[in-house]
């Protein structure tokens, strides 16, 4: 199962120029290869040249011009040269098959936008500064370059290509893992509730616990902010000693909340996918949308609401709870995926305030954080357990409307 993302860059001015230095070599490198195979092809012997032998040019190639070729990886330059490979591939074929058959043509340097790495490791490095919070990758002949992630990648990466699109540079990865046997059927269904206290509740009224790891972090983290605050805002090299210890404190922290959020997700994710042939979740785009700002439930104390001097402290909770539950859903997604198993997102409205035994609506349904008693009928349960069986339900509905 092989998974393609792709992520802007943020390279320096130097790092840009050195990308576009990048494509302009592995251009002239294509073109150069292009002409010695249409040198041979006007021969009175018509000779084909061959991959092979043009990459086996590369070592000498690299020799002559070590300003120039002799920079960039040869892994890279090998992808290149079969890209021409396969141009003329698809040129021999189509004068088999009597079409048009279009000779492949010089690139102009503005029309040449890729270049392919076959594999991570070798003159590129993904994740090249793993320790930091920003994702960064690492060519030769470049640097670190900055990255921003938006998602995280599932799997081993395989192959990295850069890309030039206007004034953008992008990374486009691939990553996957070997496709697992799907898993037998169970039989069951599960509808699962997101929150703070519970990372989350399921509709059979179990509950996985918050990592406790998040709180101690968000109080770490908050500590170290502050610290950081009492240093004036100054570049990075005019930093003192301790102003970058400050700063590498708080990069330790995100790196360590990252892992342990990374295990937590895999192991939440894995035990649903093992017992669930299908799984509802609330879909939270939706959900980030329609949340109320104004009352923040204390984290701490499951059921009572926040002062306005702790509404800071709720908020760093909060975000690194929401940044949680991403992870943990792209991680269950692809895990159900290779196991045939459902996973279906539904409409978080009203799945706090509906009443599972007589679908009676309302917002007194919850008095607090943590109750669910319908004022209609009197039904009371514990108010995640009730919206999980909501979003269950909701589920199911959606999946007999389109079933797949
Ligand atoms: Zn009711």
């Amino acid at each position: 199962m092989i998974r393609a993302y792709k992520f802007l860059m943020r390279p320096t001015v130097g790092q840009a120029a050195a990308l576009a230095a990048m494509l302009a070599d592995h251009c002239s490198l294509y073109n150069g290869a292009l002409q010695e195979r249409r040198d041979a092809y006007r021969h009175a012997s018509k000779t084909s040249i061959k991959y092979g032998q043009q990459s086996a040019q590369l070592k000498d190639i690299r020799g002559f011009d070590p300003e120039r070729q002799g920079r960039w990886s040869f892994s890279s330059q090998q992808a290149t040269l079969r890209r021409l490979d396969k141009a003329f591939t698809a040129f021999f074929r189509r004068i088999k098959s009597g079409e048009t058959p279009g000779y492949p043509r010089f690139r102009g340097v503005n029309w040449f936008d890729t270049v392919d790495f076959p594999k991570d490791g070798d003159g590129c490095r993904w994740d090249s500064t793993p320790r930091d919070p920003v994702t960064r990758v690492r060519f030769q002949g470049v640097g670190h370059v900055k990255v921003n992630q938006h998602r995280p990648v599932v799997g081993r990466v395989k192959t990295v290509s850069v890309k030039r699109e206007g004034k953008r540079w992008y990374i486009i990865l691939t990553a996957g893992q070997p496709q697992p046997e799907p898993l037998p059927p169970t039989g069951s269904m599960v509808g699962i509730d997101m929150g703070i206290a519970n990372f989350l509740a399921d509709s059979g009224g179990e509950f996985v616990p918050s990592p406790r790891h998040g709180r101690e972090a968000a109080a770490k983290l908050e500590a170290a902010q502050q610290a950081l605050s009492r240093f004036p805002r100054v570049r990075r090299d005019k930093r003192t000693a301790s102003h970058q210890r400050a700063v590498d404190k708080i990069a330790g922290l995100h790196r360590k909340v990252r892992r342990q959020r990374l295990d937590h997700a895999h192991k939440t994710a894995l035990d649903l996918v093992r017992e669930y042939d299908v799984i509802a979740h609330e879909d939270l785009k939706i959900r980030n949308m329609v949340r109320a700002p104004k009352s923040k439930p204390d984290p701490e104390q499951p059921g009572s609401f926040l002062a306005n001097g702790a509404a800071a402290k709720a908020g760093l909770n909060r975000s690194i709870a929401d940044a949680g539950w991403g992870v943990f859903l792209t991680i269950l997604h692809a895990k159900a995926e290779s196991a045939g198993r459902e996973v279906i997102a539904v409409d978080p409205r009203n799945t706090s305030r509906t009443c599972p035994e007589c679908g009676h609506v309302s917002a007194e349904n919850r008095p607090t954080q943590e109750k669910f008693h319908c004022v209609s009928r009197g039904h009371s349960a514990h108010a995640d357990t009730v919206g999980a069986l909501n979003v269950l339900r909701a589920g199911l509905v959606r999946r007999d409307a389109n079933p797949a």
